[in-house]
């Protein structure tokens, strides 16, 4: 198949990117390197099925595929709260260019939406049928209320002209290739360990987040994708730490002396958040393989070689 991945340059994207090209899908990977990079993608740019085009899904494109994974958009609370408006814009009319094109060429189009439509939530795990607690005006509310609008936009598409879609709810995802100043939990803590630097705790670490590798995750959009539920799914692993056990494991494994310093913890700061994967079992026999332990370690590891430290992580 053809297949178009937007935000194909950033994290997740670079990932599904080589999985698809892998199978023997031909990948247009589209991207305006707001937060992705061609060294993502370098492994790829060779290849005869892959290509890359440098555009920005605010703007309209035409283009033929028979497949589009939408994930343009920063995903970092530091990054998409950098330019908030530029958020806003990216998921919503990028959202809209993007169904506008699987309705004209009849695309099947999968949305890479989040668990922050579900906020601060109220429920816990959180099950698809939950509809959220969410600050429409606080500073995390760009990212949340544009991702909640671009899910009904999905839904609409559908509705209104039978467009083929599908939504995953993504929670904490991490892996090789996330950005080094990317502000997420996981990437901080691995530099800074890696550096010999005092881990940063935001507020007193009681917060807890679900963590899942992204091989895990990349899996489980494939297989969402050519199944034929067109209602969101949650994808996710359901093991929950809270940030101060996260910061004793990274610890453990890297370097095992550093000290923690407690930073203010930033609004809206969700307190707690895990998946209910049931559906996603059910639907696709989908389920996190990768456990936290080992997923850290192989993430350090590629951390340790773009950084340039030699430092192996040791398995203790
Ligand atoms: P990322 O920042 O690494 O990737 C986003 C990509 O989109 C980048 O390559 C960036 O350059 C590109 N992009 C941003 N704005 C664009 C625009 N206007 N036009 C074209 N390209 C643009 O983040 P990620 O973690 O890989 O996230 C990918 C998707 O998954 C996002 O939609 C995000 O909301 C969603 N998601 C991620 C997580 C997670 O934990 N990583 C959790 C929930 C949802
Ligand atoms: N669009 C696009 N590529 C296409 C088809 C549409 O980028 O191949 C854009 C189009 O410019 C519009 C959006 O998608 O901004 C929604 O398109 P739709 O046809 O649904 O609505 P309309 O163009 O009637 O507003
Ligand atoms: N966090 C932290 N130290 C950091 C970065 C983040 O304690 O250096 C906290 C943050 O306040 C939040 C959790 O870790 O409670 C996850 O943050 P992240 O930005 O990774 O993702 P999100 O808040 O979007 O789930």
């Amino acid at each position: 198949m053809r297949i178009l991945v937007t935000g194909g340059a950033g994290f997740i994207g670079s990932h599904l990117c080589e999985r698809l090209v892998g199978a023997g899908h031909e990948v247009l990977c589209l991207d305006n390197f707001y937060t992705g990079s061609r060294l993502n993608i370098a492994p790829l740019l060779a290849h005869p099925r892959f290509e890359l085009i440098r555009h920005d899904v605010i703007e309209p494109i035409l283009l033929e595929v028979e497949r589009i994974y939408h994930l343009a958009c920063p995903a970092s609370p530091v990054h998409y709260q950098a330019n908030p408006i530029k958020t806003i814009k990216t998921s919503v009319l990028g959202t809209l260019n993007m169904l506008g094109l699987a309705k004209r060429v009849r695309a099947r189009l999968l949305l890479a939406s989040t668990s922050e439509v579900y906020g601060d939530p109220l429920v816990h795990p959180q099950h698809e049928e939950y509809w959220g607690h969410v600050n429409p005006i606080g500073v995390r509310s760009c990212y949340d209320e544009s991702k909640r609008l671009a899910e009904t936009l999905t839904m609409d598409y559908h509705r209104q002209n039978g467009v083929d879609t599908r939504i995953i709810r993504i929670f904490n995802t991490y892996g090789p290739r996330m950005s080094e100043h990317d502000g997420r939990v996981v990437s901080n803590l691995i530099v800074q360990a890696l550096q010999g630097d005092a881990l940063s705790v935001y507020g007193n670490g009681e917060q807890t987040r679900s963590f899942c590798y992204v091989s895990d995750l990349v899996e489980g959009m494939v297989g969402l994708m050519e199944s034929d539920y067109t209602s969101p799914v949650n994808l996710g692993n359901p093991g929950e730490y809270t940030i101060n056990e996260l910061a004793d494991l990274v610890r453990q494994l890297i370097n095992p002396g550093l000290p923690i310093v407690y930073r203010p913890l930033p609004s809206d700061d969700p307190r707690q958040r895990r998946p209910d994967i049931s559906l996603a079992r059910r639907l696709l026999g989908w389920q996190p393989q990768v456990e936290l332990r080992e997923g850290l370690l192989l993430t350090a590891e590629d951390f340790a070689r773009r950084l340039g430290r030699g430092v192996r992580p040791s398995l203790i």
